[in-house]
């Protein structure tokens, strides 16, 4: 079954320039990358993108950490892959949670750590479900920066608002 999957590089992918290597590794996969952009990451977003995490001692730690303050890289690296059970094949890819404990061949198995307050720092984030997929797709991307139409949409008149535009 076709499906999409959100992928982050996150902060600390970013900053061990390991941003080639992973995308190298994940077009094992064959699956097509359907979006992508650089994002810098509000606590807001940070907040409801790890929401099921909120109860958790290191609930705090992780919200610094995709928002790049543990990195001096304020920003992640946004995706959306898209194909026959992409979930499964990136997450595979991708290795456990828990960077030790992650085959040493998968991606954060390969680059991942644990810092000395605990945090897994595993370079990667995937979705880990069809419903969190699509969740998280539709928390870091708009229908337009997506090149596929994945789910609904509606169409909303608004007035003109103001927007930057190249000067
Ligand atoms: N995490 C952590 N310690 C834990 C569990 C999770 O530092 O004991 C971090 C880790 O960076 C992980 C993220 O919190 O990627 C989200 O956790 P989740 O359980 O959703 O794991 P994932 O889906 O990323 O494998
Ligand atoms: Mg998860």
């Amino acid at each position: 079954m076709s499906q999409a999957v959100l992928i982050l590089i996150k902060p600390d992918g970013l900053k061990k320039s390991l941003t080639g290597n992973i995308l190298t590794r994940l077009s094992e996969t064959k699956l097509e990358i359907v979006a992508a952009k650089m994002v810098r990451v509000s606590a807001e977003l940070a907040k409801e993108h790890y929401k099921h995490l909120e109860d958790k001692p290191f609930f705090g730690e992780i919200i610094k950490y995709l928002q790049g303050e543990l990195h001096d890289r304020k920003k992640v690296m946004a995706l959306v892959y898209w194909g026959e059970d992409a979930i499964k094949k990136c997450r595979e890819l991708a290795g456990a949670t828990n960077p030790e404990e992650a085959d040493s061949t998968s991606i954060r198995g390969s680059y991942g750590r644990i810092t000395t307050s605990g945090v897994y720092e595993n370079v990667i984030h995937v979705s880990s479900n069809q419903s969190e997929a699509e969740r998280e797709i539709k928390l870091w991307f708009s229908p337009d920066e997506i090149i596929v139409d994945l789910y609904p949409t509606k169409d909303l008149a608004c007035k003109e608002a103001a927007k930057k535009v190249w000067g």
